[in-house]
């Protein structure tokens, strides 16, 4: 069990970088249900042009106007963001996944009963339009500890999938466990395209905070050369955090981020 903190080298933290703030309208491409979940919603157009995301759990902030009702995307100006006269449309966080090759972005969203990005995604057809804003600043965490830890529900393994891909490519590998809290079997097929060497995943099919939260309490972290990455429903990833907490976690290297709340 770690009881000390080891601080790292400056540059072996993540590091925070700020984007260029711009607001795109795009237009679907493709939308097909992959993993029994997840809706895949890509999207392209011209706007797209100069995209980018560094941070493996970056997010953009994708608009919903109700329908029939007009909606202009806001500006950016020097005192910040300008949004027009009028009613301002919901907004929903979700994780980019870009291929800058294709000049395509992806958002996989995990369909749950009912809200306006998920009822959104189910119904999207090519040549919808779609606005997003960001991502506005980026963590970009460096790939290379040799110990890393991540938790997520179905919200968050779209970032996990960008994180075990850029992973897959490194030529020292790295040990990587990730405990992963879905509804239903049919999520785990999300990575099933993956090349999974030395990664360990830790499935828990239904209601299973508690094992999940017994785990983590029982998990060894070494005492340098780590990185922790919690994510999942607010009170779940408080909970789970406040363990690592007690145990002296450089709190740099401890990544913890709400990714939806119980209403
Ligand atoms: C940084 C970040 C990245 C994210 N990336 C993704 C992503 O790539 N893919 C993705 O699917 N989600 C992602 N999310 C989560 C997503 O933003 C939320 O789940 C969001 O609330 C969904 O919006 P909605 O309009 O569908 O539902 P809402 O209108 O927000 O909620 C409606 C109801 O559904 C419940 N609810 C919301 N989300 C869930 C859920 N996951 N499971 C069960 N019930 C839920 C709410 O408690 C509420 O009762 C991300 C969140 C963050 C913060």
């Amino acid at each position: 069990m770690m009881t000390h903190l080891t601080p790292l080298p400056a540059a072996n933290y993540p590091k925070r970088v700020r984007n260029e703030l711009r607001f795109r309208t795009l237009q679907v491409l493709s939308n097909q249900r992959i993993a029994g979940n997840f809706q895949r919603v890509v999207l392209g157009g011209a706007e797209l042009a100069g995209f980018a995301s560094a941070g493996f759990d970056d997010h953009i902030k994708l608009f919903f106007p109700q329908p029939g009702v007009a909606f202009a995307p806001p500006t950016v100006s020097d005192d910040g963001i300008v949004w027009p006269e009028g009613v301002r449309p919901q907004a929903r966080d979700y994780t980019p996944l870009y291929d800058a090759l294709r000049n395509e972005l992806t958002i996989d969203f995990y369909i749950h009963e009912a809200g306006v990005a998920s009822d959104w995604a189910r119904e999207a057809q090519p040549g919808d339009s779609l606005t997003i804003g960001g991502p506005r600043g980026s963590l970009v965490v460096p790939e290379n500890y040799h110990w890393q830890l991540y938790v997520c529900d179905e919200t968050g393994m779209p970032a996990l999938l960008r994180r075990l891909a850029a992973l897959s490519t490194l030529s020292t590998p790295v040990e990587v466990t990730a405990f992963i809290a879905v509804h239903d079997e049919t999520s785990k097929h999300y990575f099933d395209h993956l090349n999974l060497r030395g990664v360990t995943l830790h499935w828990f099919v239904g209601e299973q905070r508690e094992q999940i939260a017994e785990r983590l309490q029982q998990l060894t972290v070494p005492e340098k050369d780590y990185f922790l990455w919690l994510t999942g429903e607010g009170e779940t990833v408080l909970g789970y955090g406040s363990y690592f907490e007690k145990r002296h976690i450089d709190p740099q290297l401890l990544r913890t981020v709400a990714y939806w709340h119980n209403k």
